[in-house]
């Protein structure tokens, strides 16, 4: 029996960038939130650690200071032939016009102290074992308490167990990538998106980067998709060596230096990307950031949609939890289906022709066409269009969309379970 020290309004399943400004904006407007982790904080947790623009913007809606790390703005892309473009930033009419590093072992602390804060009540606890209340989902065993609330948001990230229990999977649809992260010591002028051809002309199924961090750690990364099989994400962690080898041979490493203090060790993590073989809300259970499958399949951020997935399905709660479930998958779906199906649209014609990824990167890269395209690329691949100031880059952008958004018309399995 749950006595009313373990009775909320609110559980919200996972303190990361989604749960955390969840239970923020609940807690804000007067809810009794448990916000619960397996894990104590802080923690470390695989990331590129690049804070976009959208997600900038979120923080600053809500009135939370951004942390402090390095801030810029271009990227630089580099393809197999070592072709370098650089993708200019523009800050538009609803984002700035730059991104931040920020280790997710500190952003991940800031966001939950937030919560805390504004009111609501850390619980240290796997959610495993479900309660049951009326004949559904009423709560959790976790941290030796059994948890109960009216309404349970998902915020556990990719493998979410909330989503499972809550039947809201289709194993057989989800958009999986995996990706893996180490810090090494590198003064990194402007972060770089790298691909490179483990074999001629069939690069990796994802890419390479490398990013500033604090105090010159530099943050490498490789990711993959790897659809509905998870089975080759294994070729992200065994491409490690040629992603260093390649910026190496483009110039855009070091050597590695030696000694140093020491850095948090190599981590990998799952993606679930575009929305696919996930509801993302039913009944009572709202399912936030990764647990939704929010990662965006062009090129696998997330934190940004976490943050905005915790703050709408809070304020669809705060509205009233009646149609809560409705109101907020409503939202999600018009603010990111169509989006999410042109890139995993993209995503899946370039996993089938890896020659077909090849050949675009060398036109996409080319001395006549990069320049041209740049500008749009940047807004297109990071989900800029909306928002975007107006000129060339907008228009072209715009132009790719609607011509992808034809081209993908009825192939749709975002939002949706089957
Ligand atoms: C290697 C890598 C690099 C990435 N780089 C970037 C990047 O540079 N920029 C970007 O925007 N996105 C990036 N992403 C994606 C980004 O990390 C995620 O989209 C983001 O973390 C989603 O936030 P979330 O709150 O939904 O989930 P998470 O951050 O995964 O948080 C989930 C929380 O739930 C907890 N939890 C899980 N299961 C349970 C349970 N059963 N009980 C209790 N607690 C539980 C976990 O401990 C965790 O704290 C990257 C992902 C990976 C793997």
């Amino acid at each position: 029996m749950a006595g009313s020290r373990d009775r909320f309004d609110v559980l919200v399943a996972g303190a990361g960038p989604a749960g955390s400004v969840a239970a923020l904006v609940l807690a804000r407007g007067g809810a009794r939130v448990a916000l619960v982790d397996q894990r104590s904080f802080p923690r470390e947790k695989a990331c590129g650690d690049l804070l976009g623009p959208r997600g900038l913007a979120v923080l600053a809606e809500l009135g939370v200071p951004a942390p402090a790390g390095p801030s810029f703005g271009d990227m630089l892309v580099v393809g197999p032939t070592g072709r370098r473009l650089r993708l200019p930033a523009a800050g538009g009419a609803t984002y700035p016009g730059h991104a931040l590093a920020v280790p997710r072992v500190v952003l991940d602390a800031m966001l939950r102290q937030e919560a805390l804060d504004a009111g609501a009540e850390p619980v240290t606890g796997r959610v495993g074992e479900t309660v049951e209340v009326d004949g559904r989902l009423g709560g959790f065993r976790c941290g030796g308490r059994s948890v109960q609330a009216d309404v349970v948001i998902g915020a556990d990230g990719a493998c979410s167990h909330v989503a499972e229990v809550a039947g809201l999977v289709d194993p057989g649809r989800v958009r999986w990538g995996f990706a893996v992260r180490w810090y090494r010591e590198e003064p990194v002028e402007l972060p770089v998106i790298a691909w490179w051809e483990p074999s001629p002309r069939r690069p990796l199924p994802g890419y390479g980067w490398l990013f500033p961090g604090p105090d010159g750690i530099a943050n490498l990364g490789v990711g993959v998709a790897t659809g509905a099989d998870r089975r080759s994400a294994s070729v992200a962690v065994r491409s490690v060596e040629g992603l260093t080898a390649h910026l190496e041979r483009c110039g855009l490493l070091g050597r590695p230096s030696r000694g140093g203090g020491a850095l948090p060790g190599r981590l990998g993590g799952w993606l679930k990307m575009g929305l696919a073989g996930t509801l993302p809300a039913a009944a009572n259970v709202l399912l936030v950031g990764d647990a939704a499958g929010l990662v965006n399949p062009f090129q696998g951020e997330g934190i940004a949609q976490a943050m905005t997935s915790g703050a709408w399905a809070a304020r669809a709660i705060l509205e009233g939890p009646g149609g809560a479930a409705d109101r907020y998958r409503g939202a999600l779906i018009a603010r990111y289906r169509r989006f999410y199906e042109l890139g995993s649209a993209v995503q899946d014609a370039l996993l089938a022709h890896p020659a077909g990824l090849a050949a675009t990167l060398r036109v996409l890269l080319a001395p006549g066409i990069g320049p041209a395209v740049a500008g749009s690329w940047a807004l297109l691949w990071n989900d800029l269009v909306d928002g975007a100031p107006p000129g060339r880059a907008r228009g072209l952008a715009r132009a790719g969309l609607l011509l992808g958004r034809g081209l993908t018309a009825g192939g749709s399995r975002t939002g949706r379970r089957g």
